[in-house]
């Protein structure tokens, strides 16, 4: 079951999260037709973003994450919010590279050079908005070095995405750790090292699930649980205000060359049809 644990270790000092997001992956996968590649690509970016969105504060808190490389993933956007309801896509969802030389997903390969953005919306503040280049182009050092670098907060993070060779997600999830502030230097050292530790955390999470490594490996620990998922946003009024932004003229266009208008949503496996009484409707023009 996807969930996210959370608790404070080394007498405060540390934060530590545990999150399966496996049924959030197979969504996506459901959606977009990913490869085993691009599901790991984007489930550890849906992961990451799902921990950042745990730490947002109010019930309207929501952010976006955009990961621009020059790989030929192309971009990867992800949305989340502080329900813990998180959405998103790879620009090329079907793209196929060779294993690394480690005989591992070429994670690094797809994504490229380049940057990761993070823009929070919270209530009627000004969106704050992070960046920095990507370290590594695998993810979790990336959102790692984003937050220590854009946030000043010190994380270690691991991610995994595992898949059938059908393309089934079969394990996926993280589990970062956090310096609070105060925390010493040899307190953060050791958190890092228990990090580093998981380096094969989607078998894990196959094997045992998020629950088992908060109760194997961190017994005695009380922890509290959300609940996580894939929930597209999209609606009727949203493409409708689209549509308008469009423009008449272009609507009209369109309507001549296609017949209607189909807008795809880049999230979900919703589409949106407009014929013309219904553009002629939305733009208040009365038939005849
Ligand atoms: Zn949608």
């Amino acid at each position: 079951m996807d969930a996210i644990y959370k608790t404070l270790l080394f007498d405060g000092k540390i934060s530590l999260t545990v999150i399966e997001s496996t049924q959030i992956v197979n969504k996506a996968i459901k959606y977009h037709g990913l490869t085993p590649l691009t599901s790991a690509a984007l489930g550890r970016a849906m992961t990451a973003s799902l921990f950042m969105a745990s730490n947002l504060k109010n019930k309207s808190d929501r952010l976006s994450v955009t990961i621009s490389g020059d790989g030929p993933g192309g971009q990867i956007i992800v949305s989340a919010d502080s329900n813990l309801s998180v959405r998103g896509y790879v620009e090329n969802p079907s793209v196929n590279l060779p294993l690394n030389e480690k005989g591992k997903l070429d994670v690094k390969g797809l994504v490229g050079k380049g940057r990761i953005t993070v823009v929070r919306n919270m209530g009627l503040k000004e969106p704050y908005s992070g960046s920095c280049e990507l370290v590594s182009g695998e993810l979790a050092e990336d959102f790692a070095y984003y937050y220590t670098v854009s946030e000043q907060e010190p994380t270690a993070m691991a991610l995994g995405v595992l898949t059938s060779a059908k393309g089934k997600c079969l394990g996926a999830g993280g589990v970062i750790m956090q310096a609070l502030p105060g925390c010493d230097y040899e307190t953060a050292k050791k958190a890092e090292e228990i990090i580093l530790g998981y380096t094969d955390i989607s078998s894990l999470i196959k094997k045992i699930g998020a629950k088992g490594i908060c109760e194997l490996h961190f017994a005695g620990v009380e922890f509290s649980e959300r609940k996580p998922r894939y929930k597209c946003v999209c609606s009727k009024k949203y493409i409708n205000s689209m549509m308008v932004a469009l423009g008449k003229e272009e609507l009209y266009d369109i309507l001549r060359e296609q017949g209607e208008i189909r807008v795809e949503c880049e999230y979900c496996d919703k589409t949106y049809v407009y014929n013309k009484d219904d553009v002629d409707k939305l733009l208040g023009i009365i038939n005849g």
